[in-house]
């Protein structure tokens, strides 16, 4: 998938479950993947204007998901923007900036009203040549969840999955085994803080978007949960002194410049949390936060370009600032 995926099981680790769970991934890779030929993706790109195409049911799935926040962003996030990712290049060797001409074409393409999925025929049409999907901004979403799902299914209580970022911290941190944890399942330690000492919490730290991997700006408290980050700070490039990154504007046709660094979702399912954390992106903070607030369980950090950090109601009692730098800001 273009990334580094690690999957880390507390119980039940045979080299056999982890052979199957990477295999799920490579299998995901080849239906939903947008940068090789051949995938069930790949199929309906090329069919562009032409006719429907006969999918696996996982395209379809993530495609439908890819199209409520095409709706609920109008538009900002949309799944059909394919043509301008290619144009751009962003993450290859070909990147650059493309002619405003080149770019007033590739905007041309893209509507997701011009997807057209058949769910009883499993196909997909996209109505105009030239039109082409890319779910790069969800699928990693939904291959977290599919993941999450198969090693429920195989017994598997607690687990990290990682597929570059998009995490999913399965379970609870603490092994539920002995009485002690029959009473911390009824009084989790007390007040709110308390409570998340009680070893039973996840911690999963928010990238500091101006520093290398592995430094903070804070750290989220969870169980059952998954975090997604969108941000401009690891796909982009350099041209004439200026970063270009890869999150793009289906109203300009350039890398979206909201004077936001990053948004990190909290949700129940991945490929909410991925969905969102692109949408919200987009939007900026006023549309991101209500997006966010449409999806039952979703919470939001919002990093901004002067250090400012906004949350949405009910995140800020499970995330703690530990940067002296940055500052939390009034929702
Ligand atoms: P997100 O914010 O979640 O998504 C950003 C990505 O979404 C962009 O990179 C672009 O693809 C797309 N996007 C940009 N603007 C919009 C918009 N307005 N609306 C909707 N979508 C938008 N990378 C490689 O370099 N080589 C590979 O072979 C490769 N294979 C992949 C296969 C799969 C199945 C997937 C899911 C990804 C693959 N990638 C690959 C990575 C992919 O190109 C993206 O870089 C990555 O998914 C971005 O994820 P993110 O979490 O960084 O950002
Ligand atoms: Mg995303």
């Amino acid at each position: 998938m273009g990334t580094i995926c690690s999957l880390t099981l507390f119980e039940k680790g045979t080299p056999a479950l982890y052979a199957a769970a990477f295999g799920r991934l490579k299998e995901l890779e080849d239906i939903l993947s947008a940068n090789r030929e051949g995938t069930d993706l790949d199929k309906v790109n090329k069919n562009a204007g032409i006719g429907p195409v006969k999918v696996r049911p996982e395209l379809i799935v993530c495609l439908d998901r890819a199209l409520v926040y095409a709706e609920k962003s109008s538009g900002a996030f949309d799944p059909s923007v394919g043509p301008l990712v290619k144009l751009w290049g962003i993450g290859t060797d070909g990147a650059h900036v493309p002619k405003e001409e080149e770019i007033k074409k590739a905007l041309t393409l893209i509507d997701y009203r011009d997807i057209e999925v058949n769910h009883d025929a499993g196909t997909v049409l996209l109505k105009r040549p030239g039109m082409a999907l890319d779910l790069g901004a969800i699928a990693k979403g939904y291959a977290a969840d599919e993941l999450d799902t198969r090693l429920t299914g195989k017994g598997v209580d607690r687990a990290i999955i990682d597929l570059g970022g998009n995490i999913f911290a399965m379970g609870e941190k603490k092994a539920k085994k002995g009485p002690g944890d029959f009473f911390r399942g009824l009084n989790p330690g007390g007040s709110g803080k308390q409570a998340k000492d009680d070893g039973s919490f996840w911690r999963i730290g928010v990238q500091d978007p101006r520093e290398n991997r592995g430094n903070y700006i804070g750290i989220i408290a969870l169980k059952n949960k998954t975090v997604v980050t969108s941000g401009g700070y690891e796909r982009y490039f350099m041209e004439g002194g200026k970063r270009y990154h890869h999150i793009l504007s289906t109203e300009n046709g350039f890398p979206i410049e909201n004077g936001l660094l990053s948004v990190t979702i909290v949700a129940d399912k991945s490929i909410d949390a991925d969905g969102l954390s692109t949408s919200a992106f987009c939007l900026g903070w006023e549309g991101g936060r209500d997006i966010i607030a449409s999806v039952k369980g979703a919470g939001g950090i919002f990093v901004f370009n002067d250090l400012s950090v906004r949350i949405t109601p009910g995140l800020e009692k499970d995330f703690t600032l530990s940067s002296a730098e940055y500052k939390l800001a009034k929702p």
